[in-house]
């Protein structure tokens, strides 16, 4: 299909289209497909058995202004669970798990992210908590939503308590598709900065099976290795067939060094109106990076949430955070200031087309290492090191700065 007549066919215009698939999922003729572009990315495109009943149009949230417009004074808190094994299963502190033992007593499904068996991400639900281990941890992939939506919407209909965690962008998906306020809903998301497409991590996979000589059966984006006396949370972790487990930090590893140099996000991710202190949910949580510089104590990297509490509604699960975390209260000035993506969204890395345009023909490692040569790593590593740490490390790095 040509780039003219698939632009044509989208509901709202590409670089804003967030793929949330609202509009798919609303459609009541069946007449929206999902269509791969020339980058990997999925976007919904109508067909011939559109009607033009604009029903799709009407509740995409990239044609409307969906943004939280409470008028609730956001609370803002550092928490880390008690749990020490719920830190270590989590990609922070645990902040999603205890927004599950707070919400879920009895009658609930709990909506999250899961891989299926290639490692590619899917939104499902439980209607048991004790099933959420699936869940945890960040998968830097955009998920699949699926049908879940109109699963949500059945059960809140139902009468069941729905707990819906997802990107911002799908929660204001789920909220147009809704269309009306439910009190059994509570709704999670993450600061996010930016999603990659299957496709992207389907060919470092590629790579990684033919370095290896075996097929990948895990991936973690979130592992905490605690190496040399220091706990580093932004580790990858991948395990295959033959049993061979390779674990790699953010310095060395391919995918995360593309992922974390804004390099081959979805192209709405750039310019992501949710990235943004006014949130789309009941409560947001995210890492709680530069705690360490208030609270030297608290070392974000073996494990501290930030959450952002956006509605009366998830104000009410605050006893359960004062019980089952240790908790800090914390400004909204530091959040934005420490956290960029609840700030502003990302730059796009300007590789990001060169990228795109080699992909198919370069090998992984190759093309990584041309559009993000070590030498910029060191500079972005240099902003996710705590000021302090830079300053304890500064000496042993022979006079460079980081
Ligand atoms: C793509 C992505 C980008 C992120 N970017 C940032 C960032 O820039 N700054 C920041 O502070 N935090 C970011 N986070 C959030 C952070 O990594 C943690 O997920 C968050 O702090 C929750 O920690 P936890 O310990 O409570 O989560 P866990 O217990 O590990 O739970 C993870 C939660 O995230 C959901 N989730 C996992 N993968 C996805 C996905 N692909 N799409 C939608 N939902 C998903 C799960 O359903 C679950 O609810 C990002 C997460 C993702 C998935």
């Amino acid at each position: 299909m040509s780039e003219e007549i698939f632009n044509n066919k989208l509901i709202c215009e590409k670089q804003n289209c967030t793929g949330c698939m609202a509009c798919k999922q609303i459609c009541p003729h069946n007449a929206i497909e999902i269509i791969m572009d020339n980058n990997g990315f999925e976007y919904p495109v109508r067909t011939e058995e559109c009607v033009q009943c604009g029903l799709c149009t009407k509740i995409c949230p990239s044609l409307s202004d969906t943004l939280n417009e409470e008028k609730f004074s956001q609370i803002v808190f550092a928490c880390r669970s008690k749990n020490k094994d719920v830190i270590l299963k989590s990609a922070s502190g645990g902040a999603f798990t205890t927004i599950v033992q707070a919400y879920c007593d009895n009658n609930y499904a709990i909506f999250g992210v899961e891989y299926d068996e290639t490692c590619s991400p899917h939104h499902s639900y439980v209607l048991d908590k004790k099933l959420i281990d699936k869940y945890r941890k960040s998968k830097y992939v955009q998920s699949s939503v699926g049908n879940s939506y109109k699963d949500a919407k059945k059960m809140l209909e139902e009468g069941r308590k729905v707990l819906f965690t997802g990107t911002p962008c799908q929660i204001a998906g789920l909220k147009n598709f809704l269309n009306k306020e439910y009190d059994n809903l509570l709704t999670v998301d993450i600061v996010c900065h930016g999603v990659p497409n299957k496709q992207t991590l389907k060919k470092y996979l590629q790579y990684m099976e033919d370095k290896y000589k075996s097929k990948v059966k895990a991936i973690s984006f979130r592992e905490k290795i605690y190496k040399n006396k220091e706990w580093d949370s932004k580790c990858i972790k991948i395990e295959f067939e033959n049993n061979k487990t390779i674990i790699e930090n953010i310095r060395k590893n391919l995918f995360l060094r593309g992922f974390h140099s804004q390099l081959f996000y979805r192209e709405s991710c750039y310019n992501c109106k949710y990235a943004n202190p006014k949130r789309i949910s009941d409560i947001t949580i995210a890492d709680c990076w530069g705690i360490g510089h208030i609270y030297p104590d608290w070392n974000v990297h073996e494990g501290v949430s930030m959450v952002v509490i956006n509605s009366e509604k998830g104000q009410k699960l605050l006893p359960t955070f004062e019980k089952e975390c240790e908790c800090l209260k914390l400004d909204i000035e530091f959040a934005k200031k420490e956290n960029a993506r609840f700030r502003e969204p990302t730059k796009m890395n300007p590789k990001r087309e060169f990228f795109f345009s080699n992909i198919d023909n370069m090998r992984f490692d190759k093309l990584i290492n041309k559009c993000v040569p070590q030498k910029r790593m060191r500079h972005i590593i240099g902003r996710l090191i705590p000021k302090n740490i830079k300053k304890i490390i500064g000496g042993k790095l022979n006079g460079k700065k980081i």
